[in-house]
């Protein structure tokens, strides 16, 4: 949405799939998201800093072939209906119920106060890539354009390190926040003593005790920094090792507001493959 390109979402469950097809404008995803969709998708994630749960319960149910191969090809079907412009169902959500046989159309409604409704307006193609282009790359491409106190925005934590949730004891992680699983936030000799001691597993007790505590200042983290801000040795990480995914779109900003967006084009042949051309 946020660069314009529309997209088809399709889910299944059980018997029932729905299709929904958003536009480059209008109605998107989030409009229509209730808020136990979005408590579902954060649930794979501890509550405080929001790492990996290791030991997630996760509710895993067969697939249904005749629902997946149904739901797929009307998701292809109005992909090429667009791609050709034939009267793509653009802002509908095209539910099939395998139970029921019932089969129906219904109009997605725009949220007007929707956040997600940004857009980048200038993006500039950067001849970098995320396994092979580093922080300091990155910094001296948005400097060109931005000034030398210019801030990057990950988009995502990364941190730097972290005190043991029981003993306070530093533990360097230097890896994005979901690279982390919570069982990392606490020291192997703590681990291996709660093990000994504890009847539930480790990731409830962490969950237990990250609850509790409203202290932050026993984490060192980075989001929007500036050159200056950050230790030096975080310039020579690759964008992969800070949790950038390749042909990612990254904002940032001057020190007079102004913002830009920068894409790691350099990875377009590898993400595209054959695409590209088309
Ligand atoms: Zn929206
Ligand atoms: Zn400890």
């Amino acid at each position: 949405r946020s660069v314009g390109v529309p997209w088809i979402n399709a889910g299944i469950l059980g018997l029932s799939g729905n299709v929904m097809i958003f536009g480059s404008d209008g109605v998107c995803y989030e409009c229509n998201a209730t808020p136990e969709q979005i408590q579902d998708a954060r649930s794979r994630y501890d509550s405080c800093e929001s790492v990996r749960k290791r030991f997630l319960q996760e509710e895993k149910m067969p697939t249904v072939q005749v629902t997946s191969a149904l739901i797929s090809a009307l998701q292809v079907q109005e992909a090429v209906k667009l791609i050709h412009n034939q009267q793509p169902a653009t802002g509908k959500r095209i539910a099939f119920n395998g139970l029921t046989n019932g089969y129906l159309v219904i109009t997605l409604q725009p949220l007007d106060e929707c956040l997600a409704h940004g857009t980048y307006e200038n993006i500039r193609e950067l001849p970098l890539s995320a396994h092979q282009g580093t922080l300091d790359d990155l910094f001296l491409a948005i400097e060109e354009d931005l000034g030398q106190d210019a801030i990057l925005d990950l988009g995502r934590r990364f941190i730097l390190e972290i005190r043991c949730r029981y003993c306070g004891k530093i533990l360097p992680l230097m890896r994005p926040a979901h690279r982390i699983f919570d069982d990392e936030l606490i020291c192997s000799d703590c681990n291996k003593h709660t093990e000994e001691i504890g009847s539930h597993t480790i990731a409830e007790r962490i969950e237990a005790f990250g609850n509790k505590t409203e202290d932050k200042t026993y984490i060192k983290s980075v989001s929007r920094f500036s050159r200056k801000e950050i230790p030096r040795e975080l310039l020579k990480l690759t964008l992969w090792d800070l949790g950038i995914p390749p042909l990612h779109i990254l904002s940032a900003s001057g020190i007079n507001g102004q913002y830009k967006a920068f894409e790691l084009t350099a990875d377009c042949a590898k993400v595209l493959g054959s695409l590209i051309s088309i």
